[in-house]
């Protein structure tokens, strides 16, 4: 088995999905996150969606989550998942402390979104060991994972996350190292005009989804979708993608900012462009 322990830090909505994933393939996990009480409300929503999935023949909860202990900080393990929030300066800094604590031959993996690989692969001194693994929400329901090769990660390294991510039960596909890969370069700039065509009046949030559901047939509509990545997550992404490809076409909606400013981020927080109560 490849990586039989692995150290998932950020236990958020990613991190939880990630680390339940990799625990449900026979893996050990350690999780770690800075704010306290976080791994604690990681490892209930993990309990919910394992007993959801137990109903439908999936593995025994209780199995799984033994096979996860929470942590206080970073540990040695074989592979990093790092599944922090949206913001390149706290994730360098993990991937600077994990390259002091994690083995030589351990493989550092991020999940971000947007954030170049390159510019966490500097934070250390095993930038051939440096990967992207993109999984996608929900992570123990979505099949892709994008793999992101940076400059100078090995031939190796891909190929050993990419089997990873087989062993999960996902599939991967691979892509190199440009702002916002290949998935949020394109969704994220959608969801970015669907708040537009709300904020100028286009139509009512129900009819922009309604419209992307129905018309495009995509299981979800991009205001939908917002609340449930994040609506902090994507004010990021798109700053990422004006920054980095040079071009204000990508800056964020006012809206979408507005929402964050009043800490409507979404489904996380219970509102965002919908109430969830
Ligand atoms: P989230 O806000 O649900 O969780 C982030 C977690 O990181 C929080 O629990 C927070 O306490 C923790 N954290 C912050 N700073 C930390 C630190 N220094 N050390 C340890 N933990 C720390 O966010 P999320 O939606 O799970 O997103 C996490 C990452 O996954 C981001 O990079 C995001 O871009 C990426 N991602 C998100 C989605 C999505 O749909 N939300 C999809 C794919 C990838």
């Amino acid at each position: 088995m490849l990586f039989e322990h692995v150290l998932v830090v950020g236990a958020g909505q990613m991190g939880g999905g990630i680390a339940q994933v990799v625990a449900g393939s026979g893996r050990r996990v350690f999780l770690h996150d800075a704010e306290p009480g976080a791994v604690e409300r990681g490892l209930e929503t993990m309990r919910k969606s394992l007993t959801k999935l137990a109903e439908k023949g999936g593995a025994d909860p209780d199995d799984v989550l033994a096979r996860i202990e929470p942590v206080g900080d970073l540990v040695p393990a074989d592979l990093l998942v790092e599944a922090v929030i949206e913001d390149a300066d706290v994730k360098q800094e993990i991937f600077r402390r994990a390259d002091a604590v994690l083995p030589p031959e351990a493989v550092l993996a991020s999940n971000t979104s947007s954030i170049p690989i390159v510019s966490l692969a500097a934070a250390t001194q095993r930038p051939d060991k440096v990967i992207g693994m993109h999984f996608f929400n929900p992570v123990p329901v979505l099949q892709l994972v994008e793999v992101i090769r940076a400059r100078d990660t090995s031939d190796e390294t891909a190929a050993a996350i990419t089997e990873l991510a087989r062993e999960l039960g996902k599939t991967p596909a691979v892509a190199n190292d440009f702002p916002g890969f290949v998935s949020n370069r394109i969704l994220m700039p959608f969801i970015n005009e669907a708040v537009w065509a709300l904020e100028e009046g286009v139509a009512e949030a129900e009819a922009i989804d309604t419209i992307a559901r129905l018309g495009f047939a995509h299981p979800m509509g991009p205001l939908a979708l917002a609340d449930l990545i994040g609506l902090d997550t994507c004010v990021a992404i798109m700053e990422v993608l004006q920054e980095g490809l040079g071009d204000d076409r990508y800056a964020p909606a006012s809206l979408l900012r507005e929402h964050v400013e009043a800490g409507r981020l979404g489904r996380k927080t219970g509102r965002g462009f919908y109430n969830y109560g």
